[in-house]
């Protein structure tokens, strides 16, 4: 409540009470000029942010999006991790970019259970299976795997005329050789009939298939592994049972 000049005894005092209160009263002007402020700059800084959000995420949805070959990326994945020098690496991104053109990609649908998208620990050896049934094709087999209700399959499957269908990227899990998937790259091959003996087409196929993975991974031909040496299973049956014929295909790698 502000005072009167009743309630002073001398007219300075007065006037001293006045002064007081005109700088009182600009004080508290100025502070609440400056709280206006203050609070002005809060709310700006807030509203940037808000735009600067909304842009960001407006560049993301509907910017220019990169579109890169993923078949190239799964490649430079597998080949990288070996690779030290700038050299190495230079020889490594120019070797990604090339996939033979007498492999033909058909990756499984990515969820599909016999692709779980799991990434390679390395590759440590190849392993070369039959697929156990007569007379079907390549591209039979790569469909059987991409069947929701599949959980085999293999990176590679090479037909009985001799083409081959790669099924998965190089650095990523097949489903082909139980404990080992983690660590090696699978090939199975289509026979003719029940002996499982490969034809000459499909046996040229897979040496060529092996000796350019085998460059690949920097692998030997001691390297390749037949099912068998994993599990003991029969496969690929005609070259457990001829353990000669298994022995010329490491010597043709
Ligand atoms: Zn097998």
């Amino acid at each position: 409540m502000e005072k009167r000049r009743e309630d002073f005894d001398n007219y300075e005092d007065y006037e001293n009470y006045r002064r007081r209160r005109r700088e009182y009263i600009i004080r508290q002007k100025v502070a609440r000029r400056k709280k206006r402020i203050r609070r002005r700059i809060r709310l700006l800084t807030f509203e940037i942010l808000i735009l600067a959000g909304v842009v960001l995420l407006a560049v993301k949805l509907f910017g220019p999006s990169k579109t890169v070959d993923k078949r190239e990326v799964a490649l430079y994945d597998a080949a990288v991790p070996a690779a030290n020098t700038t050299a190495d690496k230079i020889e490594a991104s120019q070797k990604s970019t090339e996939i033979p053109e007498w492999i033909v990609v058909n990756y499984i649908d990515e969820g599909n259970p016999s692709r779980s998208g799991l990434k390679l620990d390395g590759v440590n050896n190849i392993v070369i299976h039959y697929v156990g049934n007569p007379g079907t094709t390549a591209e039979q087999n790569r469909n059987f795997y991409n069947q929701p209700d599949s959980n085999v399959s293999s990176h590679f499957v090479v037909g009985i005329d001799g083409h081959v269908i790669m099924c998965l990227p190089l650095d990523e899990y097949s489903a082909a050789s139980n404990h080992r998937n983690h660590d090696t790259i699978s090939i199975e091959v289509c026979h003719e009939d029940t002996t499982g003996e490969f034809s000459d087409e499909a046996y040229d196929s897979l040496v060529k298939l092996v000796d350019w993975l085998m460059e690949r991974f920097d692998l030997e031909a001691d390297d390749v592994i037949r099912h068998y040496d994993v599990t003991g299973k029969m496969c690929p049956l005609y070259y457990v049972e001829h353990e000669d014929a298994w022995e010329q295909f490491k010597a043709d790698l």
